[in-house]
């Protein structure tokens, strides 16, 4: 500041002189420290935002991380968990011939308790499933005895059958006793046939059900000393036979009606411990399956506890 001490006047020339000045410089101090406020403020703002997306970033590689570990522990439990549950689910299910089981098939009818075997002949056909659900629903093990060429028309029908804790027994594969009894070796052929669409159907290539039921039964008929010889060449094989000891008699008419068969039923059970049911799931045979709720109530009444051929043949 300057001062003019000689009239007595102090002027302040910065005032006149500078002020312009000073404010220009000001307002050039003003505008770019509100620039530089500005790009500070968006730096510390970008770095923050920076900072923020590398921690959402590293956060999230970490969870997809540890969500990719937990998915692989999971399915290697589940593989494991399944693997172990399809091994014993197949010991469950294969038959295995023993002396022991040899022995059970002898004395079949020899039991002290009350015993039914529910054994179907000739299916699988559409009947097939309609039985199945009611063997479901009333929790019951049943036996069937299949037809190599019906497992090819419905081989999923033998596989829900094997699932669903039924026994898969072998009828031979065509049915037609001129060709099954053309030899003495013929039945085994025939089961052998079966028995390969069978492991096919299940999906297990190690089945071998060892039973056997002839065609037309085992006793009597034109055949009836060529079956015994049969019957010797199979053994021979591992592969045992039953017949039944009560019937429906579904087999005997075309169309039954439900009367005869419950009273084909309640006649050749009369006085037996043990019973072998022979019924048929062919795919004309509507009235054994409109009739197996009635043949299973009968039998529940009269006290027999339901078994397959899994109690036979361990
Ligand atoms: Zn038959």
């Amino acid at each position: 500041m300057w001062k003019n001490k000689d009239n007595g006047y102090e002027y302040n020339y910065s005032l006149y002189i500078t002020k312009p000045y000073r404010d220009k410089r000001d307002r050039y101090i003003l505008v770019i420290s509100i620039v530089i406020l500005f790009f500070l403020i968006l730096i510390v703002k970008q770095s923050l935002d920076m900072i923020n997306r590398k921690n959402a970033y590293t956060l999230y590689l970490k969870q997809a991380v540890q969500a990719e570990q937990e998915q692989k522990r999971q399915e290697e439990q589940k593989k494991q968990e399944e693997a172990r549950k399809q091994e014993e689910y197949k010991k469950m299910k294969m038959p295995k011939l023993t002396e022991e089981g040899k022995q059970n098939l002898e004395n079949i009818y020899h039991s002290e308790t009350k015993k039914a075997f529910l054994t179907f002949d000739d299916g699988p056909s559409s009947n097939t499933s309609a039985i199945l659900d009611i063997l479901k629903q009333e929790n019951i093990p049943a036996t069937f005895f299949v037809i190599g060429n019906a497992v090819e028309v419905h081989p999923e029908l033998v596989k829900r059958a094997y699932e669903e804790g039924h026994y898969i027994a072998n009828h031979g594969y065509s049915h037609i006793y001129s060709k099954v009894y053309s030899s003495p070796e013929m039945p085994l052929e025939e089961f052998n046939r079966c028995n390969e669409l069978v492991q096919n159907a299940i999906g297990v290539p190690e089945y071998n059900s060892h039973l056997f039921r002839f065609p037309g039964g085992l006793v009597g008929g034109k055949y009836a000393d060529l079956k015994q010889e049969a019957k010797q060449i199979l053994n021979d094989n591992d592969i045992l036979n039953i017949d039944w000891n009560c019937l429906t008699g579904d087999a005997e008419t075309r169309f039954p009606t439900e009367e005869k068969l419950m009273n084909g039923l309640i006649e050749t059970s009369e006085g037996k411990n043990s019973i072998v049911v022979l019924m048929h799931d062919a795919q004309e045979k509507t009235a054994t399956v409109d009739t197996l709720p009635k043949v299973i109530n009968y039998l529940r009444e009269q006290g027999y506890e339901f078994k397959n051929f899994y109690e036979i043949i361990k």
